[in-house]
């Protein structure tokens, strides 16, 4: 068997191969041959935890030996050797995987000591204490990680001592106390394992290696793998690093810290991080002692403060990337211990992108592809003001992002009660479940402390757009007292909190938010996506003002403007009721013509607001029971006014009778006179008599229009087919507003939109229409009216007639809310307010597919739909304007398979851009289509 080669030393690696030597590895290579100054050591691959996994558990044969061969040349570099009295050499041994996984492995430092090397070390730095602080770390945490005794042992035994001593901290125990711990932490070692501890180094090396090895399947990493979904491909094993030990705890010229290349909060382009003089790093993460800020490293320690800068410059020139580093100053020389991409906020990726452009680090398509669309939502969203200073009290799941404040409250019913009379209200329960809805739309945010990211408050929360806290386990709700407990804070309802749904934070108190902003390095970075995109980004608006902002924002167009969101104001309500309600065609006609001006001028102003660029106008959609009072509603209105008539009759007696009974109200009754006057008269007229026979007549109506599935009813163009006049006057309100706008001189694009088609024939009655309608406002203006005819594909049996549909329609237009009911046949509120959340959290179905679109099941329709619409017409326009518009995934989805332009809301449309610009980027990178079905993807001919 050809012999696998196990250990690199770091000047050795030649490819840098993440996989292969893990992320750590990797950094340590690179920084070495770069000239950084890393102390010596190698690395162990990931490849031999693959083998020892493989083998039982056991490292592979030769791995020792190589281990020693490289062991030899890191003794000759650094002058030192392992075990040594002398001159003794200290190795760190570090986990790494191609994956950060911060805090989830180990890593022993100062292996090597024993009691032959301890002496060695004491009569190098003349500093005993050091020497035996030291030691008591690595037995502490090499009997912990590498021979599994527990840790709360080693610190009874360090309580102790410092209970005894009266010492307060670790840093007031001596020397003699430090000896003593370290004898007593051997004597627990050899207790528990039963064998002394393991004194010589090679063992010490060999027992690190292998505990490293097995950490990579410990409980933490596996559940860390599993939350972040870190899969094989991604990560398959971690290597070992051993590392020459550095010490920043050998006096007032040595220290330790961490720094950014830039400042990962802002983005500002100056170092930036943290340090402690005279210490070991674990105490920076501990937080045993407060670091101070790596500026002040200026003044302290200026020599070690300019060779940081001028790392920083080297690293970022190489990586091409904001770094985040690990430092140790051992007697006055720097060394770099670790380097990896540093994670920052989405403004500092935004303003980084923006500025290293700038500084040629790096071109503008790296720039777009740095910020990740989900990261850009955070901008999007309120957010918790960042010169608020305050620490959360808890933490839980960032489960829906945004920030927002309100009154605890701890059910639903309450939240709603609170709600109605004005306040802001957070929920906070331990769970949500369907029956809570109407608490969530009370609420400006949900907190719970149970559930993860898909439960029920989150899936809701996030289709809502308010931002959710979930899973917050360090608060407690007590039900009975109404009350929240968190730690030893008691939240009594009514009280104030703030929540953040970006990051999963819980506050106390009203906490100050901004509101989002778009600031102009985000614009340049928009625009540099543009550039790169070649999928067209629409907008959802139904208004003037929404096209405005809409544009503002980048719309390319309008893709979908609902007609019917017209026909909800005030004022136009009871004339579409009147439409809806007509007895004649007479009656009918009446209220449609008043209808008329009134949809002219509203698509006026959206032409005017989009001209030069297209809007695409939805004939009416819904059933027109959405416009009328429910049959209950009215039914109760009718008993009251019943009600009403029955008390009128007797009171028109009412004077009389009491006249009667007692003389004496005689003289009282002038009032009550005149009412009964008032009453008389009413009857006369029969006025009540009329109400309750109009109330009677709607009722009627509207229980003849009563569908039992009105979502599958009479709806869309069936509706404008057996209500002609309907579709008629929208048509004529668009052509004749495009005419206006025209004859301005303006260009106006208007794209006429069928809703719910299922056959070509429903589409081509209604193309006749348009033209006819056409023909006559061409006469009216004596102008050229343009525009574009298309449909909706929403129904299955639509995408199935595609190559039909085509044509009749200049474009398609997916909408995917309804096709993703259709096709999975869930109606979307029963689904997720009883199943969905179900469904996630058993992983039946890994997202909610109203808001990732299905590209499996609904995508495989669309794609159908698409050849076949091409076939019949290759230059036919396709966009998709469900809520998916606006998502990532669902965007570069529409971009592979071809679709000319994605609408979503206005809000959403820099999202949609970035992402089209990312699916553009990463278009090279993948087999198109392949990526979306493991099945082999044929599309029957016609
Ligand atoms: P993590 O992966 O959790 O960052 P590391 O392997 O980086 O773990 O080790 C944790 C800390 O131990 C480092 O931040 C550093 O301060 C210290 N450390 C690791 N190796 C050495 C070394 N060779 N010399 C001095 N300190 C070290
Ligand atoms: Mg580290
Ligand atoms: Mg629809």
């Amino acid at each position: 068997m050809k012999s696998i080669k196990f250990v690199y030393l770091f000047e050795e690696a030649e490819a840098i191969d993440k996989k292969l030597l893990g992320g750590k590895g990797a950094g340590l290579a690179e920084m070495t041959r770069m000239g950084l100054p890393v102390p010596p050591g190698f690395t162990v691959t990931t490849e031999a935890c693959l083998h020892f996994y493989e083998n039982k558990k056991r490292l592979p044969k030769s791995l020792m030996e190589e281990v020693g061969v490289n062991l030899k040349k890191v003794e000759e570099k650094t002058g030192k050797k392992l075990g040594s009295a002398q001159n003794p050499l200290f190795f760190s041994v570090r986990s790494g995987a191609a994956i950060s996984m911060p805090g989830m492995m180990d890593t022993i430092l100062n292996l090597g000591l024993n009691d032959k090397t301890l002496e060695g070390l004491i009569k190098i730095t003349s500093d005993g204490r050091f020497a035996y602080d030291a030691y008591r770390r690595f037995i502490q945490l090499f009997g912990k990680i590498a021979l599994g005794v527990e840790e709360k042992e080693f610190d009874q035994i360090l309580n102790q001592t410092k209970e005894k001593t009266g010492a307060k901290e670790d840093t007031d125990l001596d020397g003699d106390h430090l000896k003593d711990i370290c004898k007593q932490y051997l004597g627990l070692v050899k207790k528990r394992t039963g064998t002394p501890f393991p004194e010589d180094p090679m063992v010490q090396l060999r027992l690190a290696i292998e505990a490293v090895f097995r950490s990579w399947m410990g409980k933490r990493a596996m559940d860390y793998r599993k939350e972040f979904n870190i899969t094989p491909e991604m990560a398959n094993g971690t290597a070992v690093n051993v590392c020459t030990m550095v010490f920043g705890n050998m006096g007032f010229d040595s220290a330790t810290g961490v720094a950014f290349t830039r400042d990962p909060g802002t983005g500002e382009n100056i170092l930036y991080g943290e340090y402690l003089v005279n210490a070991q790093g674990e105490d920076v993460v501990a937080g045993i002692r407060t670091p101070k800020p790596i500026q002040e490293m200026k003044k302290e320690m200026p020599k070690i403060y300019r060779e940081m800068e001028r790392t920083r410059k080297i690293l970022e020139e190489h990586f091409h990337e904001v770094q985040d580093f690990e430092f140790t100053v051992e007697k006055g020389t720097l060394y770099i211990l670790q380097t990896r991409n540093g994670k920052m906020n989405a403004q500092a990726i935004v303003r980084t992108s923006k500025e290293m452009v700038s500084e040629k680090l790096i071109n503008r398509e790296k720039a777009v592809l740095r910020l990740k669309p989900q990261e850009l939502e955070q901008l999007l969203h309120k957010r918790i003001d960042p010169n608020f200073k305050g620490k959360p009290v808890a933490v839980g799941l960032a489960a829906s992002p945004g920030a927002a404040s309100g009154k605890a409250v701890f059910d639903a019913d309450e939240a709603e009660r609170v709600g109605k009379l004005g306040h802001k209200v957070i929920l906070v329960r331990e769970e949500t479940k369907p029956e809570d809805i109407h608490g969530f739309f009370a609420s400006q945010g949900i907190l719970t402390t149970r559930g993860g990211k898909t439960s029920h408050a989150a899936v809701v929360a996030r289709g809502m757009g308010k931002p959710c806290v979930s899973g917050c386990e360090e608060l407690r709700i007590d039900p009975k007292g109404r009350e929240a407990i968190i730690k030893n804070v008691n939240i009594k309802e009514g009280e104030f909190i703030t929540i953040d749904g970006s990051r999963g934070e819980v506050y106390l108190g009203e906490v100050p938010t901004v509101d989002p902003e778009i600031n102009k390095d985000l614009l340049t970075l928009l625009r540099w996506a543009d550039e790169i995109r070649t999928l067209g980004v629409r907008a959802n608006a139904d208004t003037s003002e929404g096209a405005v902002k809409a544009r503002q924002l980048g719309a390319e167009g309008i893709g979908l403007c609902r007609t019917e969101r017209m026909f909800n104001a005030a004022n136009r309500l009871p004339v579409v009721r009147e439409m809806i309600l007509a007895g004649s065609k007479e009656k009918r006609a009446e209220a449609i013509a008043e209808l008329l001006p009134m949809q002219r001028s509203d698509f006026k102003e959206i032409f005017r607001a989009m001209a030069g660029l297209p809007v695409t106008i939805r004939l009416l959609d819904p059933p027109l029971h959405e416009f009328l009072p429910s049959a209950e509603e009215l039914a109760e209105e009718l008993r009251k006014l019943k009600e009403i008539d029955t008390a009128f009759s007797t009171m028109e007696n009412i004077s009389d009778a009491m006249k009667f009974l007692d003389p004496s109200f005689r003289e009282s009754l002038g009032l009550l006179d005149h009412v009964v006057t008032d009453i008389v008269e009413i009857k006369e007229k029969r006025l009540d008599k009329k109400l309750i026979r109009k109330q009677h007549d709607t009722l009627r109506k509207v229980k003849e229009m009563m569908e039992v599935n009105p979502m599958l009813g009479h709806r869309g163009v069936r509706l404008g087919i057996t209500y002609p006049e309907i579709y008629k006057m929208q048509i004529q309100a668009i052509l004749e507003a495009a005419a206006e706008l025209i004859k301005e001189g303006l260009d106006i694009q208007p794209e006429i939109m069928v809703p719910q088609v299922c056959t070509a024939q429903e589409l081509k009655w209604v193309y006749q229409l348009v033209l006819k309608v056409q023909k006559e406002a061409e006469k009216q203006y004596r102008i050229r009216i343009p525009f574009k005819f298309g449909t909706m594909i929403e129904v299955v049996r639509a995408c199935m007639r595609a190559g039909r549909l085509a044509e009749v329609a200049d474009f398609f237009s997916f909408g995917t809310n309804d096709l993703t009911q259709a096709t999975f046949s869930f109606s979307r509120e029963d689904a997720e307010n009883k199943f969905l959340p179900l469904y996630n959290q058993r992983k039946i179905l890994q997202d909610n597919p109203f808001e990732v679109l299905d590209v499996k099941g609904v995508g495989r329709l669309m794609m159908i739909a698409i050849e076949w619409g091409r076939r019949t017409k290759p230059d036919l326009k396709i966009g998709i304007c469900g809520e998916h518009g606006g998502h990532p995934e669902s965007v570069e989805f529409s971009h592979s398979i071809g679709l000319s332009y994605v609408s979503c809301s206005a809000p959403r449309l820099p999202i949609a851009r970035l992402a089209a610009a990312h699916a553009k980027l990463k278009e090279k990178e993948k087999k198109p289509l392949e990526k979306y079905d493991p099945d082999v993807f044929g599309i029957p001919s016609v």
